[in-house]
């Protein structure tokens, strides 16, 4: 009774084992863990199908020969079980010969030992029937060292997988939890086996219940999701993608990368292998450090933006580079143009600006002689009426028999007389003062700070000047002189009255002969 239930159940778990095996093997190539899925899968077929067989036999004969074929079952998925958990850090399982070398050790002396088992006895200790019917191999000391052997490998898996389970993203997260999901069932119940029920090894169970999660996790395609996607995006990357190992050939490299190669160096037939050195000399030394350039590719006629990452092993030794390459020609040559414009914007702001100034200037200034013109003059007075300032002298000047000049030279010549005047005068005040022509030969001069003597003095100076100084024109030497009219106040000052006064003032030197100063009767 027993027998036969143990034989469907194992006969059942066989089946499925089988399945997965097939099902691994196919997506090996695709599949990361495909390999070691394929290997555990193999190892419990072999051990199903010989506990199904072992379970109903009736004579003892060929149990310890059907026993060696699940012992055998069992080294292949002790080295299943390590390949998964080298998937779990997320490489590829793809050991080195000496690695492979060492694995295959104890399964080679495990096989010896079980094909001389006739003449030794060392791996099982007899054949006995249990309670239940089924027949039970004793466990010999070859069968113990095959255990522990079994439980050291496994947990060396266990422990470089849990060192990686942390800072992974979410899609290895979910294959992790398969990947414990299919580990946990068999160790659980072989520890079941070999500490309580001695007489059922329900390992079998464990591992026919791994063997259908990871069927499960196979089709469910959970396991070969992050590795596809990954390929896929650095596939769909328009920037170029370039693995780089550390003696400085292309290990791996995406399609744009592989343009950006071929169109370099076009005697390349395959960019795999090829030492990056020799694609383009001026290309720069890769660096132990991440590093971000911009490389101007002559060959390909752009500006390519480079970022090198360093890859490194866990053991922090170099394993080699990953370059990526954007095409920036587009974006760097838009940005000089966009520089270029904010240049000519620059200038064209500043042109403005002194555009602004000199109109500013030119609102306030007389064209023909340069001087202030009445504007500003008032402007000044307006911001003395306001101001608590000290004394403020003005002068109002007008040149003698202006007409005379006029009529005698011609309005032209009339026009430069004006503008040698004004020179005249300008040069001869101080630069606190403010000089600006009224009107027509008229021109008044403020001066704070002097006081009514020193004011009328300065005007006096400036009457001397003008009179001795002969002007040129048309090839004639002409002298003109002027009267002028002085009014002095203290500030606040009343603009309008002090005006006026200078202008009585000026009546007054006009009428007492020209050519001289006369000062208001009362400081206003
Ligand atoms: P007075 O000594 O009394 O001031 O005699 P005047 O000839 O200067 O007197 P009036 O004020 O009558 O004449 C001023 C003349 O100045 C009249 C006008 O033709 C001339 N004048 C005014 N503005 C200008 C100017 O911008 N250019 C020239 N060339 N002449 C001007
Ligand atoms: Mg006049
Ligand atoms: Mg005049």
């Amino acid at each position: 009774m027993w027998g036969v239930a143990l034989t469907i159940v194992f006969s059942i778990a066989a089946a499925v084992a089988l399945l997965t095996a097939t099902v691994a093997y196919r997506l090996r190539r695709v599949v990361p863990a495909g390999t070691a899925l394929f290997l555990i899968a193999i190892g419990i077929t072999c051990w199903s199908v010989t506990a199904a067989v072992t379970a109903d036999l009736s004579d003892p004969t060929f149990v310890p020969a059907l026993a060696s074929i699940g012992v055998f079952g069992q080294c292949l998925i002790v080295l299943g079980y390590l390949g998964l958990a080298e998937v779990v850090t997320g490489r590829p399982w793809h050991p080195r010969l000496r690695a492979r070398l060492l694995l295959a050790v104890e399964p080679t002396l495990v096989l010896a030992m079980l094909l001389t088992e006739p003449w030794h006895h060392a791996f099982f200790d007899g054949v006995v029937r249990s309670p239940h019917g089924t027949w039970q191999v004793g466990i010999g000391p070859g069968y113990v060292l095959h255990i522990v052997y079994s439980y050291a490998i496994t947990m060396i898996g266990a422990y470089r997988g849990l060192l990686f389970a942390r800072h992974r993203s979410a899609f290895s997260r979910r294959a992790r939890r398969w990947l414990a999901a299919i580990v946990t069932p068999p160790l659980v119940a072989n520890v079941v086996a070999l500490t309580v029920l001695h007489d059922i090894d329900v390992t079998l169970i464990g591992t026919t219940l791994s063997t259908v999660i990871a069927y499960g996790a196979l089709t469910r395609r959970s396991l070969e999701l992050l590795p596809v996607a990954r390929a896929q995006l650095v596939d769909t990357l328009t920037d170029g993608v370039v693995v780089v190992d550390r003696n400085g050939n292309i290990a791996d490299v995406n399609a744009p990368g592989r343009r950006m190669i071929l169109g370099t160096a076009p005697w390349i037939v395959d960019p795999i292998g090829v030492e990056l050195d020799s694609i383009d000399p001026t290309f720069p030394a890769l660096e132990e450090t991440d590093t971000h350039f911009i490389f101007v590719s002559e060959p390909l006629g752009l500006d390519l933006e480079i970022r090198s990452r360093v890859i490194r092993d866990r053991h922090g030794v170099l394993a080699g580079w990953v370059l990526v390459a954007r095409d920036v020609t587009e974006f760097r040559a838009q940005r000089r143009a966009l520089e270029a414009a904010n240049a000519q914007l620059r200038a064209q702001i500043a042109t403005n600006e002194r555009l602004r100034a000199d109109l500013a200037e030119q609102a306030i200034r007389d064209a023909l002689t340069g001087l202030h013109n009445r504007r500003h003059l008032m402007t000044v007075l307006a911001e003395a009426e306001r101001a608590e300032s000290g004394p403020l002298s003005v002068a109002l000047i007008d040149v003698d028999h202006f007409k005379r000049v006029n009529d005698e030279y011609g309005h032209a010549a009339g026009d430069r007389v004006l503008v040698a005047v004004a020179r005249l005068l300008a040069d001869g005040v101080r630069s606190t003062d403010v000089l600006a022509r009224y009107g027509g030969e008229e021109f008044v001069l403020l001066m704070p700070g002097l006081s009514a003597e020193e004011a009328q003095e300065q005007v006096n100076r400036l009457r001397r000047l003008v009179a001795s100084t002969p002007i040129e024109v048309a090839g004639q030497a002409v002298t003109v002189s002027f009267s002028a009219g002085l009014a002095s106040g203290s500030g606040p000052v009343d603009a309008d009255a002090l005006l006026e006064a200078a202008d009585h003032a000026l009546y007054a030197a006009k009428r007492n002969g020209r050519d001289r100063v006369e000062r208001a009767a009362s400081v206003v």
